[in-house]
């Protein structure tokens, strides 16, 4: 290596336990790797050519990983010009958003479209929107808003004029979905399914998105602000290709993606061809479904939803949902196994359920036995898990299956699940970071894309204190130390996304890629974490982003490039088989 920078600043801490602290790195800017740590003073007169970087009084560490994310169709949906109205993002009532549509218009022209994505009718106390209430606030331009879960759309009588729907009435429903529909057979404004979602929310994303790429580069930004330098794509398909390969290519990007193809695709597994490097772009895995979300009621539980009125305003039938609602029978789940085991891939299956998570595991077990990758890297992942019980990770421990949680489930669900949606010695162990911990199994954290603001940090905190955004503490023996939270979104996470050889410590060998923060989170109370350590900036391969410059090189894409194929793809996400 041509160590051509040496880098230091008053704290770095390597994530690599045999040396958690060192003074500098020399580094090869060239290649982008560590080519040593050690005492300031050794490495300089080591490397006397090499350019030295005191970033001063910060603290650098391992670049920060979201081991699960959807940045393309989460920037065309989440950033402006369309408009997130999630409770946690600055609308925690319908109150908030009845006055942000107020406010839009009034101020947008007269005639253009908005869309909107996140309304929580459970969070919010939001009602069932149908088009007659959208037309209130609404009258003359058209609107589609999408729920945060994803399952519904609700949109108005302008939007149903612009889809040309002879007097009102929708077609025929598509398959996996239907609109909802009066007596005489009009369209209410509803859209149940992603299948009838998109049909719906078509006319709509050309004109209100004209440059999605600039929007996904507006995500990229987002989780690079959050110290992000490394995520995944979870619902890859081929058609985002370009689009990947454009912002990869760019001299400032930020983010490392690793891919994971929709097993719905029929392409799923065969090889990609990008020109992006591969150190930036890299498919290494198959996305899978089993079951679906705790908002909506289609996970597979053997447990009850409560019976009250929160959990029938949702649509959510109380009582054991089971196997109904897995996506898919044991056989499917074998014959999908055996399909994509021979890739190489690794396999990451969606399971929030108990049952799901257990359905998943005898399916992994049977596959792993019959492909001969028991005891192999196989790096096979189960994803959100948040009702999995300690035996369920010991398990998942034992197969070598890796455990991707999601910490926002409990952040800005946790007082609903705790004796709301669920009995409270259920509710209150959502997402149980200690039991996983404790289990050995391998867990990273994740914020999935649009379903919550990538914050790692604030997983961090939460996972320390089980606090909640709201104030409350719920199930605090599932806490875990600092140690465990970092690893999960740091060295852990690197492993689950496919780069554990090169990301996610500081190590010889491996990317300088680094987060520079305010202070030093082993040394402020748990409790202040979020409050006193500010992300200041990202690194990659030894070299600061400059995100301005990022965003200018975006600028210069022509959009037109990447208009469909990314519209088409918006709301992919919530396809479930
Ligand atoms: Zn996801």
């Amino acid at each position: 290596m041509n160590v051509d920078r040496v880098i230091t600043a008053a704290t770095i801490i390597t994530m690599d336990p045999g040396s958690p602290r060192v003074e500098a790195l020399a580094v090869d800017t060239g290649s982008g790797l560590i080519a040593a740590l050690g005492p300031l003073d050794e490495l300089v007169a080591a490397h006397p050519d090499a350019q030295l970087r005191d970033l001063g009084d910060v603290v650098l560490m391992p670049g920060l990983i979201d081991a699960h994310n959807h940045p393309v169709n989460s920037g065309v949906l989440c950033q402006e010009p369309s408009h997130w109205i999630a409770p946690y993002v600055g609308y925690p009532s319908w109150n908030d958003v009845a006055e942000l549509f107020r406010k839009l218009d009034a101020e947008t022209p007269a005639g253009l479209g908005l869309v909107f994505n996140g309304l929580d009718r459970t969070l919010q106390g939001a009602p069932e929107l149908t088009a007659a209430d959208l037309d209130a606030f609404f009258p003359g331009r058209p609107v589609f808003v999408l729920d945060n879960s994803g399952h519904e759309g609700y949109f108005n009588s302008a939007l149903i004029r612009l889809l040309g729907w002879a007097d009102g009435r929708p077609p025929a429903d598509p398959v996996g979905g239907r609109f909802g529909r009066d007596a005489e057979g009009v369209s209410n404004g509803r859209a149940y399914e992603i299948a009838a979602v998109r049909i719906a929310a078509a006319p709509m994303l050309p004109e209100v998105v004209p440059d999605p790429l600039a929007s996904a580069a507006k995500w990229y930004r987002y989780m690079a602000e959050n110290g992000i330098t490394a995520t995944t794509e979870h619902t890859y398909d081929t058609g985002l290709l370009p689009a990947i390969t454009a912002l990869a290519s760019l001299p400032d990007s930020p983010l490392r993606l690793s891919l994971y193809h929709m097993s719905t695709e029929p392409d799923a597994g065969n090889p990609i061809a990008t020109t992006a490097p591969d150190a930036m772009v890299r498919r290494v895995g198959i996305k899978l479904w089993a079951d679906g979300s705790p908002w909506v009621g289609n996970v597979a539980l053997t447990f009850p939803y409560l019976d009250n009125d929160t959990v029938r305003s949702a649509g959510i039938e109380p009582g054991i949902t089971g196997e109904r609602a897995m996506n898919y029978t044991r056989a499917e789940l074998d014959e999908l196994l055996d399909r994509h085991a021979p890739s190489g891939l690794q396999m990451s299956f969606h399971a929030n359920g108990d049952l799901a998570f257990d359905i998943v595991l005898d399916a992994y077990e049977a596959a792993l036995t019959r492909h001969g990758l028991l005891g192999a890297e196989h790096g096979w992942r189960v994803e959100h898990v948040g009702a999995a019980r300690a035996d369920q990770f010991a398990r998942a421990a034992g197969l070598g299956v890796r455990i991707s949680l999601a910490p926002f489930h409990f952040i800005y669900w946790g007082e609903l699940l705790d004796g709301v949606l669920f009995a409270p010695e259920i509710g209150s162990q959502w997402q149980r970071f200690a039991d996983a911990v404790k289990s050995g199994a391998s867990i990273s954290f994740h914020n999935d894309g649009s379903v919550s603001p990538p914050i790692p940090l604030l997983n961090v905190q939460t996972a320390m204190t089980r606090r909640t955004i709201a104030g409350d503490v719920h199930g605090p023996e599932q806490r875990i130390g600092l140690d465990d939270a970092l690893r999960a979104h740091t060295v852990v996470a690197a492993q689950h996304i496919g780069r554990g050889d090169e990301l996610g410590s500081l190590e010889v060998g491996k990317r300088a890629d680094l987060v520079v923060l305010s202070e030093d989170p082993y040394a402020v109370p748990a409790e202040a974490l979020t409050d006193r350590v500010t992300v200041l900036g990202t690194w990659r391969d030894g070299k600061p982003i400059d995100l301005d410059a990022f965003t200018a090189e975006v600028a210069s894409i022509d959009p037109a490039q990447h208009r469909d194929p990314l519209h088409e793809r918006a709301l992919h996400r919530h396809v479930s088989r």
